[in-house]
């Protein structure tokens, strides 16, 4: 089942102009994402985890059709689908869709509930008004929420009963793939868990394929089965979920890591603190991006940026400590 891609990114880059302070100014572009390559299996999540800058969003509205790459391609079902443009069929449109970070956000406040889940069926053209109705009810079932809810609107439900509408209306047209972008950091923590075990719960009866976009390390290692870690527009480190998790090779995932606060009384493991703020993407530093915070940093490290380089079997970092 996890043998054959459904989504596949190759070498995507997006950058974004500065506007200039001054009419001599050279342009300058903020590389939120900058080469960056990985596949998603059938059936899978892909967690993207890194601090808030990274440009892991930036990779999920690309994905998503939302916003254009400056350069790169991404392919689902090995058909490209580069761009928002007419490459973005209405095929691929309602296979693949995106729940945000803040459901009252992406929910219509004027409209009630039922509507708001019925929409994707009408753009769609999707049955008589009576089916429609129908699977509305089957989806609010789906993600246990009650009929009477369709009659109310977003502002009347609580943060958890929001999210659960956000993610049935994703699923209205019965979608492969769900980008999830950091869909349970609005929430409160009992919350949180809620719609992440609802969301584990509708991957396996709907066989459906995930992008799990969070800053949290906990929520990653809980949803994910293999990650890639961003730092500063580039994946660092990727892996399966229990061997990154297990050990980590990359510095920056490991003072990420080091950071994840322990109940057991015996864990020595020592926090790494990192020097500084991260770099401003405009100009981001030259050879290794992480150099001016690495604990380890060496002379090549600054003038040459490193390549990826596979550790053990299907675990990828880039970083000139594990050169050959
Ligand atoms: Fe640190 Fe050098 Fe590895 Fe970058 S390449 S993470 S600076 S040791």
């Amino acid at each position: 089942m996890k043998n054959e891609p459904l989504l596949e990114v190759e070498s995507l880059h997006k950058h974004f102009s500065v506007p200039k302070q001054r009419i001599w100014e050279r342009e300058r572009y903020v590389k939120a994402v900058d080469g960056v390559s990985f596949e998603i299996y059938r059936g899978e999540t892909f967690g993207l985890v890194g601090e808030s800058g990274c440009g892991k969003s930036t990779m999920g509205l690309m994905i998503g059709g939302l916003i254009s790459p400056s350069k790169g391609k991404i392919y689902f079902e090995r058909n490209i689908i580069t761009g928002s443009g007419k490459n973005f069929s209405n095929k691929i449109r309602r296979n693949m869709q995106i729940v945000f970070q803040d459901p009252y956000a992406s929910l219509n406040p004027k409209k009630k509930i039922g509507w708001t889940l019925e929409e994707p069926l009408v753009i769609y053209r999707e049955g008589n008004k009576q089916e429609r109705q129908k699977k509305v009810y089957e989806m609010m079932e789906l993600v246990g929420l009650e009929e009477s809810i369709a009659n109310r609107y977003p502002h009347e439900l609580s943060g958890g009963q929001r999210q659960r509408i956000a993610i049935a209306r994703a699923l209205m047209l019965n979608p492969q793939f769900i980008i999830g972008d950091e869909p349970v950091s609005a929430l409160d923590v009992s919350i949180q868990a809620q719609i992440l075990n609802l969301m584990k719960r509708l991957q396996s009866k709907l066989n459906l394929t995930y992008l799990f976009i969070s800053h949290d390390l906990n929520v990653i290692h809980y949803m994910s089965d293999r990650v890639g870690v961003m730092y500063l527009g580039e994946i660092v480190e990727k892996a399966h979920v229990e061997k990154i998790y297990e050990r980590a090779y990359h510095p920056y995932t490991k003072s990420l890591f080091s950071a994840i606060p322990s109940i057991e009384p015996n864990t020595n493991s020592e926090r790494i603190i990192l020097k500084g703020d991260a770099p401003n993407p405009v100009c981001p530093p030259t050879g290794c991006r992480f150099h001016p915070r690495c604990p380890y940093a060496m002379d090549v490290c600054s003038k040459n940026s490193p390549q990826n380089i596979e550790v053990e079997k299907g675990h990828f970092v880039r970083c000139h400590l594990y050169n050959k």
